[in-house]
């Protein structure tokens, strides 16, 4: 194979747009996936596209991100099923209505829609959550997609080569495959999402599982993403097993019911333990929802690191070696962003936000 200016290992979402973002900016992209596109967590993810403050960083790369979607969502609706339909956190009690009420200034700060709810604007968002909460906060840029059908359009737009193969490893200048052959190219993309530390094992990545559910069609029975207030802290930051309240409503009228999160757990089975506690979390918030049919349950991968924030950058001990990986339960929202600063830091030009929170090289000691 002659060389291609970069090759991208892994066609989720973050690879996809990484491809996409690069050929917008003149460079020819081969991608390597070895199974379909957008067929990891990808498929698994709830595709919600959330600007979330668990860190200022978090909110600076997902507030540019959310932006990003918007643009691409609204040229594109159908493909996207873009659904911009904003999300509801719930406060449980006062103290996190207090949160909630912070919360607004961080929003706003970041240039984004942030509206506190009283309990009456509560129930008059999302009238089926359990008597007696006393408020939330609603974000209404945030928005769904079905992120498998993003990443198909966003490598398509590329007119680069798509080899349908597995990368067994990664060497200067290129890449060998499971069935011998070499390619090579100046940068090589790690964009492998959980599975990034089978062809570089010493990243920080662990991956952590998670399952969804999703209904029949109950169209109207939730107007919003519907989240507990306390989800960034039972999920995103917890390092042991947890469930939280989160769920969507899909473009089809079902709805889709999260979420939980296993550390260290490499079978994708369904676990019936963990899917009872998430369910009956889900049941406590929202009541109506034991009443409503499931079609199908499954799991996912996230990639977990250890501040939480993603891999975007050059690998600081190997030469060519470019990472974007690491996005945790926020991939899909962060893919837009997470290619504009990758593309930028390639290309030298000034990036859209600032990339130093999200350099690899945070992790690694300097020689
Ligand atoms: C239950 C769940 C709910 C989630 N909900 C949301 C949400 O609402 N919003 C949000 O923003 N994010 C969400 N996420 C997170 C999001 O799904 C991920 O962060 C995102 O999909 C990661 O994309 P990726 O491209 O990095 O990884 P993946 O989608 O896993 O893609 C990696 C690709 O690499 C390929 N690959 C791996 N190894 C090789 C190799 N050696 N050679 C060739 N190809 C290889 C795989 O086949 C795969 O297609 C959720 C995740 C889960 C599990």
């Amino acid at each position: 194979m002659s060389p291609s200016d970069v090759i991208i290992i892994g066609g989720g979402i973050v690879g996809c747009a990484c491809a996409h973002r690069l050929a917008e900016t003149g460079w020819r992209v081969t991608l390597v996936e070895r199974d379909t596109i957008g067929s990891g967590a990808t498929a698994a993810g709830m595709g919600q596209i959330v600007a979330l403050d668990d860190s200022p960083a978090e909110l600076v790369l997902t507030a540019d991100s959310q932006r990003r979607w918007h643009t691409l969502g609204q040229a594109n609706p159908l493909i996207h099923e873009y659904t911009p339909c904003g999300t509801v956190w719930v406060a449980s009690d006062d103290e996190e209505l207090t949160l909630a009420a912070a919360k607004v200034s961080s929003y706003h700060a970041a240039g984004l829609h942030a509206e506190l709810l009283d309990a009456a604007a509560l129930y008059r968002h999302e009238p089926n959550l359990r008597p007696g909460l006393p408020g939330g906060l609603r974000i209404a840029g945030d928005a769904v997609v079905y992120s498998s059908r993003s990443a198909a359009w966003l490598w398509e737009q590329t007119g680069g080569t798509l080899i349908h193969d597995e990368v067994t490893a990664i060497q200067s200048g290129g890449v060998t495959l499971a069935n011998g052959r070499q390619l090579r190219a100046d940068v090589v993309v790690l964009a492998t999402g959980s599975r990034a530390r089978e062809l570089v094992p010493t990243l920080p990545i662990r991956p952590k599982k998670g399952h969804l559910v999703i209904t029949d069609r109950y169209p109207g029975f939730i107007h919003h993403q519907v989240a507990e207030m306390g989800y960034a802290k039972n999920a995103h930051l917890a390092d042991v097993d947890s469930v939280a309240f989160n769920i969507q409503p899909r473009a089809t009228g079902q709805i889709l019911i999260g979420s939980c999160r296993q550390y260290d757990i490499h079978t994708p089975e369904v676990d019936p333990h963990m899917l009872g506690r998430m369910l009956q979390r889900c049941i406590d918030f929202m009541p109506g929802l034991a009443t409503l049919s499931t079609l199908r349950v499954w799991t996912g991968y996230r990639a977990a690191t250890p501040d939480g924030l993603p891999l975007i950058g050059p690998h600081p001990h190997i030469p060519g070696l470019w990472l974007a990986t690491g996005h945790e339960g926020l991939g899909i929202t962060t893919s837009l962003g997470t290619a504009d600063l990758l593309a930028a830091l390639l290309n030298h030009t000034s990036p859209a936000i600032n990339p130093s929170p999200y350099l690899p090289e945070r992790f690694f000691p300097a020689h």
